[in-house]
């Protein structure tokens, strides 16, 4: 639950030495989920759901994309959140990007273009062979 509570309330941060705050002030996983520290559960997209959190995916290239978990959730299932980086590939150089599981202010809600997932469909596809 301390995860939880991370995403949760950004006051709560403060005394808890297993999380960082960013420069703005943004409550990150990043250094959580980059240091694989034995014990510390990974963190499910459905907790950031549940948290009322966004993904910020970032890529070398610079771009970055925000998600709602809940897409994610449609798309690859309840799977850790860190997982993403591994299925996901930027759109722009098809490197493979970082993620973050955020909570933005207000003011950095106005200025975030959020992702929704807008369609899903399967193309079913067939090959043939001779004889
Ligand atoms: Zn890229």
């Amino acid at each position: 639950m301390g995860l939880l509570a991370a995403v949760d309330g950004r006051r709560r941060l403060a005394g808890n030495r297993k999380f960082s705050l960013t420069r703005s002030g943004i409550c990150s996983y990043s250094v959580l989920m980059s240091n694989k520290r034995k014990g510390v559960p990974p963190v499910m997209l459905s907790e950031a759901v549940r948290a009322g959190a966004l993904l910020r995916i970032r890529c070398i290239c610079s771009r970055v994309c925000w998600y709602h978990p809940a897409d994610m959730i449609r798309l690859y299932g309840d799977i850790p959140a860190l997982n993403l980086e591994r299925r996901m590939r930027c759109e722009a150089c098809r490197a493979n990007p970082y993620v973050e599981i955020s909570n933005p202010t207000a003011e950095e809600m106005q200025t975030i273009k959020l992702r929704r997932l807008d369609r899903v469909w399967w193309e079913r596809r067939v090959t043939w062979r001779e004889g």
